[in-house]
């Protein structure tokens, strides 16, 4: 600690040295800029130039005084700017957290059922606006991702205010759950190696690039169904909950997203799916409870 707080104070006397500066040379400046307009004001405001000098030199010393006391007292109760450590959340948050880390728990559990012996969990990181991932910095913009190198499903928190707002689906709880469960098919891709051969596959066939990204994200569509059907096996579906996933698949759906942004409707550069692939896979995975059922890649 010790060593960091000498150089700060020599930065700190070295700003302060040069702010006075400034300041010394911005009382002439500013007295040559206020002085000529002391009388336009009295003239436009109908009063005399002793009552305008007045007004502004009683304004800029209550200005002063009081960032004196302001910024002390800021320091004291506020936050600074500067806060590192833990963010403080919402009570809406703190909900959607605990929300979040249930079914993440619920849906590698259920994984680990299917997959024994060769499913490992994937890690879960919630984050605001920006985060450092092992696949490089992400934006909130980009919504929820997997990354495979360091097998991290990151989900802005604000993703799930977008869902509602932007994309125009109706929310809801399983709504959410869903976004987490595809993001979770795409560790479960990892585990399997799906998406190496997939990797590879669009290495040698560039012009397949888009139709293999489309089959890739259906299959974790359909991963995330499967999850579905053994919440639905436990009887924790509440009624409503399968059509709010659904509404949630579509509504993020490629043709759907084209549409809101105002262009035409292009599928040929889909990366994720039609609004209808996405349910019917999702609806797959959904009744079958198998993820063998969830081959995307047949077929072609
Ligand atoms: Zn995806």
């Amino acid at each position: 600690m010790d060593a960091t707080t000498e150089p700060r104070a020599a930065q700190t006397s070295r700003g302060l040295l040069l702010l006075l500066m400034v300041l010394t040379g911005t009382g002439p400046v500013a007295l040559n800029i206020l002085v000529p307009a002391v009388p336009r004001l009295a003239g436009l405001f109908k009063t005399d130039v002793g009552t305008v000098q007045l007004t502004l030199s009683l304004f800029l010393l209550s200005f002063a005084f009081s960032q004196l006391l302001l910024g002390p007292l800021s320091e004291m109760t506020g936050q600074t700017t500067t806060q590192e450590g833990p963010i403080e959340s919402t009570p809406e948050e703190d909900e959607r957290v605990q929300f979040v880390s249930f079914v993440l728990d619920d849906a590698q559990a259920t994984w680990a059922k299917l997959l024994p012996g060769r499913y490992h969990p994937a890690k879960l990181v919630l984050f605001r606006e920006r985060v450092q991932s092992g696949c490089g910095t992400a934006e909130s913009a980009m919504g929820p991702f997997y990354c495979p190198l360091d097998e991290k499903a990151y989900i802005d928190l604000g993703f799930y205010e977008d869902l509602r707002s932007r994309f125009g689906a109706k929310g809801g709880d399983f709504a959410q759950a869903y976004v987490l469960a595809h993001e979770l098919g795409h560790h479960v891709q990892h585990v399997l190696g799906v998406d190496e051969q997939v990797r590879r596959a669009q290495q040698q066939r560039p012009d397949m690039q888009n139709p293999l990204s489309v089959r890739m994200e259906l299959q974790a569509d359909c991963f995330a169904g499967v999850w579905g059907h053994a919440t639905q096996q436990r009887d924790i579906l509440e009624a409503g909950d399968l059509e709010d996933a659904l509404n949630a698949a579509s509504a993020i759906g490629d043709d759907r997203i084209q549409q809101r942004m105002g262009g035409g409707v292009q599928p040929e550069s889909f990366t994720h799916g039609s609004a209808e692939q996405r349910v019917q896979w999702f609806r797959r995975g959904f009744e079958s409870g198998n993820p063998e059922s969830c081959d995307t890649f047949a077929g072609g």
